[in-house]
């Protein structure tokens, strides 16, 4: 008997082939195929006549077949099926190639439903080859046609049909079962599971779909909150070696400032944690720029000075790098023996350094998660330093907990996360912020302007590049609309089944090339979130370097990069982005000396709503806690949970969401962490849900794959 845990290969029809597509996607059983949603509907039920069509997007009409379909044989070897249908505005001549066996499916006088666009042509109206269904044969037809996240060699209509049998499956297996204990579905008013998945993947209205996506948000979100919460639970204090000299004068008076204020807090902190034998488990909080490398280096000097090594993680390489640099420059000058640890170094030169922190005569290794956590062994290990700008990674920080017995431990972020959230997210980690930016800094001017400045934009592109900046674009997309897009984001519908409708988006690949015709005399580069790790570090090495003049990119470049020449950022669609991720992106620029200015690009500025608030906002403030209080109330927790990369898996810390990135309400994270520590705190290892413990380990152990 299949269940949701059959394999996807028992499902006529998946064969191996297939089947390797769907684990790209993460998707083994029926279960985890149910739990691939859409990320998107075309809008079907949404009939218009011929005429009130527009020929840009793709409509829905219904029409009776006027002309009895012909056959024609073209050149190339390419066939013809051509047929007139009308209705009450006027006739449409419909066509499809390559498909012979049309010409039997449409007899004059019935009636489809055709879905694509309409376009113009002498005759009249035109659709080539649309969608169709057979219309006005008593049966309804859906409003909704879910549109799938593809994996190459995968289509729309393959996972489609797929999907229908593990929905019959499901409809047998595990009608009656639901995972949520009941109070909790009835204490928020949420539908059955049985009910969403359908729902999610077939809706009968927009309400429907609205319930559907609210539960399914709900099960990610305490997923999320369960793991979270349990694997705080495990950063246990654990015993570290204590450093009784916490004197760092000599650091301060080879520092070419004073330190602020805050600065002095955070490591005054950081002084009494390290001088316990109980470990440090620190986050330090602050702005991009607000200088929270120099504390680190106050730990790691603490640390070296009382005999102990001290690692340092980056996200990326360049990252490392720039941090290798930073480093051995301030603390080589008190004796500090610095060693860098990166994929692109040769074997022989790994091997070295992997030596020197065994032996104990590195004091500090520098280097990215990857390498630093796949087996480097210390000597005398004490302390453990991550930047880990944005992401979380709680989960991972549980596991560098274990393998570091005895150090303390010590996580940079650059996200101003609101004080609510942080409670709920990192648990039992001590925060301390940086509210206070370095005396002298910059403010980066920011504009809010839509599309008619256009030209006088490029002007200052220009302007900038002549006089020796650089400049920064980011943009939303990454790609030209693919033909099979949904007409409809999941994004788009809000909770009440009400749908926003959003500025088209710039897409970066156009986007870069266009420019590239409007600046010949500017090395245009163009960044984007699919490319392949050293792909991205080297441009981004260039543009560091000045090679580049103009980076077009998705938003990975939010990554703490320094680029002092840097002194414009335009970001498009900016009507798409956070708040905390506008203000994440400004402080990409204003590094240097060099006066720097941010432009947001949006069509929404002509619409009154909460875009338009959001942007104007982003002209008025420039502290970054008051920024995140401010999203979170505006946009909900979604923008806090999701990680650096752009790529569509939402994730965060390498946990991925499907669907709750999409989230608009910021109380249902608070509502999921709360019931998740209920639930803790009557079964602390889930072991009276069983199937919510396995969700649990699937989200935060499972290598899913990626999806376009
Ligand atoms: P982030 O918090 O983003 O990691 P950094 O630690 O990289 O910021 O610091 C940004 C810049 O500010 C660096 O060039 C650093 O030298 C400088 N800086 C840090 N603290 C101070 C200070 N107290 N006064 C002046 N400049 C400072
Ligand atoms: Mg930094």
């Amino acid at each position: 008997m299949a269940d949701m845990n059959t394999d996807i290969k028992k499902l006529y029809g998946v064969g191996k082939v297939r089947a390797e597509k769907y684990a790209k996607m993460g998707v083994y059983t029926v279960g985890d195929l149910l739990d691939h949603y859409p990320r998107g509907y075309e809008n079907r039920g949404d009939v218009r006549l011929l005429s009130d069509t527009s020929p840009e997007v793709k409509s829905s009409v219904v029409l009776t077949v006027s002309t009895q379909p012909t056959l024609a044989r073209l050149k190339n070897r390419m066939t013809l099926v051509k047929f007139k249908a009308h209705d009450e505005s006027g006739f449409c001549d419909i066509a499809y190639f390559n498909q012979d066996y049309l010409k039997n499916v449409f007899p004059v006088g019935s009636e489809f439903r055709f879905y694509g666009k309409v376009q113009m042509n002498r005759n009249g109206y035109a659709m080539t080859s649309p969608a169709y269904e057979p219309y006005g044969d008593g049966s309804e037809l859906p409003p909704l046609l879910p549109v799938y996240p593809l994996t190459e060699g995968l289509t729309q209509k393959q996972i489609a049909k797929d999907m229908k049998a593990a929905m019959s499956i499901a409809a047998y297996a595990d009608a009656e079962e639901d995972y949520l204990p009941e109070e909790i579905r009835l204490r928020h008013s949420l539908c059955v599971r049985s009910y969403a998945l359908r729902q999610i993947h077939m809706p009968e209205s927009f309400a429907a779909l609205a319930k559907a996506k609210k539960r399914l948000i709900f099960d990610e979100l305490l997923t999320f909150a369960l793991g979270v919460s349990m694997a705080s639970g495990k950063i246990q204090r654990h015993a570290a070696v204590p450093c009784h000299d916490t004197d760092i004068s000599a650091l301060e008076s080879i520092l070419p400032y004073s330190l602020t204020g805050a600065q002095r807090r955070v490591i005054d902190d950081i002084k009494r944690d390290m001088s316990w034998d109980c470990a440090m488990n620190r986050m330090i909080v602050g702005d991009v720029g607000c200088g929270k490398t120099v504390c680190a280096a106050a730990a790691i000097y603490i640390a070296v000075k009382n005999g102990l090594q001290a690692a340092l993680m980056a996200p990326t390489e360049i990252l490392a790098t720039q941090h290798y640099g930073d480093l051995c420059e301030l603390l080589g000058k008190l004796g500090v023996r610095c060693e860098l640890l990166v994929g692109s170094m040769s074997a022989a030169e790994k091997k070295r350094v992997r030596a020197v922190a065994a032996s104990g005569e590195a004091d500090i290794i520098i280097g990215t998660q990857a390498i630093i956590s796949d087996g480097v062994s210390f000597a005398r290990s004490g302390l453990v330093v991550a930047d880990e700008q944005h992401r979380f990674g709680v989960n991972q920080r549980a596991v560098l907990a274990e393998k570091n017995n005895l150090s303390h431990m010590l996580v940079m972020s650059a996200t101003p996360i609101p004080r609510s959230l942080a409670l709920a997210i990192y648990g039992n980690l001590d925060v301390s912020r940086i509210d206070e930016m370095p005396p002298g800094r910059q403010r980066v001017d920011t504009f809010a302007v839509d599309e008619s400045y256009r030209q006088r934009l490029n002007g200052f592109i220009s302007k900038q590049i002549e006089e020796g900046g650089q400049v920064y674009i980011v943009c939303p997309a990454v790609e030209e609309k693919e033909d099979e897009e949904a007409d409809l984001l999941m994004d788009d519908i809000d909770f009440q089944g009400q749908v926003r409708t959003a500025p088209p988006l710039k897409s970066a690949t156009g986007y870069a090339k266009e420019l590239s015709d409007i600046f010949p005399q500017y090395k245009v580069a163009f960044l984007h979130g699919r490319m392949k790790g050293a792909e991205k570090d080297e441009i981004m090495r260039s543009f560091a370097a000045g090679d580049v003049d103009i980076l077009v990119s998705t938003t990975v470049i939010e990554v703490g990069v320094n680029v002092p020449r840097a002194s414009l950022m335009i970001v498009e669609n900016a009507e798409r982005f956070g708040l905390s991720q506008l203000h994440q992106l400004r402080g990409r620029v204003g590094r240097g000396k060099r006066k720097s200015y941010c432009v947001l690009v949006s069509e929404s500025l002509n619409i009154e709503g909460k875009a338009k608030e959001r942007l104007l906002t982003m002209k008025k403030c420039y502290d970054g806690f008051e920024i995140a209080e401010k999203d979170l109330v505006m946009r909900g927790p979604g923008d806090f949970l999701k990680g650096a990369d752009d790529s569509s898996v939402r994730q965060s810390g390498g946990i991925k969401f499907r669907i709750a990135e999409l989230c608009d309400d910021a109380e249902l994270l608070t509502v999921a962490f709360d019931e998740a520590k209920a639930l803790l705190a009557e079964s602390s290892d889930l072991a009276a849900y069983p199937q919510l413990a396995d969700r649990i380990n699937k989200m935060f152990t499972l290598e899913q794959g990626t999806v376009n």
